[in-house]
């Protein structure tokens, strides 16, 4: 079984880190109820997509 050779440094740990983000990547704001939405998808909460095409009232 493959075994690392040394111990990983706390900065090299540190530095894999700091890609971990607390937001999930691809939620914005939406502009019509300020609620997060995913990106590139219809608002669940108020229905719009780029500010007008309301699906649903
Ligand atoms: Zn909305």
């Amino acid at each position: 079984m493959a075994v690392p050779q040394r111990r990983t440094s706390k900065t090299r740990r540190d530095k894999r880190r700091t890609h971990f983000k607390l937001m999930v990547p691809g939620m914005v704001k939406c502009e019509q109820c300020g609620e997060l939405k995913l990106a590139h998808h219809v608002c669940k909460v108020c229905g719009t997509y780029k500010s007008r095409e309301i699906i649903k009232q």
